[in-house]
């Protein structure tokens, strides 16, 4: 089976075709990068008018050049329905649908937060992870019960890596703060910032408003970088070990866009090996937003027979992962 997919949430643009039986996937994306600030709804939706068009036709030729049979040998259409912004994800909707029906195939609506989930099962073979999303505009835990990801933990406030971009807005580096942020903190000594965990939900605000106040203050932006890696990863760690704890699960995997930093890697890694769990975090194309893992879900939810009329493939901003029915589990203990 061979399924298309497309991401269009925020920032990247981005197209891929995922071939079941090879298991291989081809991304092209194309990022959306602001001249200043942080990402702007209506500018990132322009982005998104031009490029997918763009990254649809490379995926094309190469469903044309690898195809068999029929020009593109293209089983379904799968797309991110949300969450994400609004304007982006009309515009994608819409490229979806069009390409759907010009393919005469069917479409498939996925859940954006539980393609980065489902890629980390995917590609570990874990048989049933606790999932933690750690991306720009969302940080949660999932763990599957009874044919829906529940949301263990969550911000309670503002995703993580927005949270760490607006600290670097304030210092007037570019979007996305969060490399920048990694590369600092190796030169920092650790500052004092508050550590913010109720249960298994936490909050980033406070952090950030420190952190901009330490700034001003004069503390070295360095041990304010190291200081904010490691006070908002600590707090990660302590909610991912306690839905470990609580679900008796023996496996976690890592998504989202944040999940490519090292440090954060490292200190989930090492609390998986003090508890003598499996930990794993997909390569990073499979971490930042990409359609590669739009694609892979879409394919398994289409092999469920999960396909939406274009008449209902509505776009929803705030989808949430625990609206989803979980078809493709079906039969799969909880
Ligand atoms: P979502 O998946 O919630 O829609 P998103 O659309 O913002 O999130 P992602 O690609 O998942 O996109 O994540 C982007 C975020 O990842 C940005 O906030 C960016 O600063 C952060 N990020 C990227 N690389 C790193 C890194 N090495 N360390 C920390 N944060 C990083």
């Amino acid at each position: 089976m061979r399924v298309v997919g497309l991401e269009g949430t925020a920032w990247a643009a981005s197209a891929a075709l995922y071939d079941t039986d090879s298991d291989d996937v081809h991304i092209e994306s194309d990022a959306y990068e602001p001249d200043s600030g942080g990402i702007h709804p209506r500018e990132a939706a322009e982005h998104m008018g031009t490029a997918i068009p763009e990254v649809v036709a490379e995926i094309l030729n190469v469903a044309a050049d690898t195809g068999e049979g029929d020009a593109f040998d293209v089983d379904a259409v799968a797309f991110s329905r949300g969450p994400g912004l609004g304007p982006c994800l009309r515009v994608v909707g819409t490229a979806a649908r069009a390409l759907a029906q010009t393919l005469s195939v069917p479409l498939v609506g996925v859940n954006h937060m539980i393609a980065h989930l489902e890629i980390g099962r995917h590609r570990s073979g874990f048989d049933s992870p606790v999932c933690l999303n750690a991306s720009g505009a969302n940080a949660h835990l999932l763990g599957y019960h009874d044919g829906r990801y529940r949301v263990l933990g969550e911000t309670m406030d503002t995703g993580v890596g927005n949270a760490i971009d607006k600290f670097t807005r304030h210092l007037g580096w570019s979007h996305p703060g969060g490399p920048k942020v990694e590369q600092r903190a190796r030169e920092g000594q650790y500052h004092d910032l508050p550590y913010v965990v109720k249960g298994m939900d936490f909050s980033f605000s406070g952090i950030t408003s420190a952190a901009k106040d330490a700034i001003d203050g004069g503390v070295p932006v360095e041990d304010v970088c190291f200081g904010l890696q490691e006070t908002v990863f600590a707090m990660l760690t302590e909610v991912s070990e306690r839905a470990l704890s609580l679900t008796g699960t023996d496996e976690l995997v890592l998504g989202g866009g944040v999940a490519q930093n090292d440090r954060l890697r490292e200190m989930l890694e090492s609390m998986c090996e003090q508890r003598g769990a499996d930990f794993y975090a997909p390569e990073p194309r499979f971490l930042r937003d990409n359609a590669g893992m739009i694609a892979v879900l879409g394919a398994k939810m289409y092999a469920a027979g999960d396909t939406v009329a274009v008449a209902d493939s509505g776009v929803d901003p705030n989808f949430r992962p625990d609206q989803v029915p979980v078809t493709w589990r079906a039969g799969e203990a909880s």
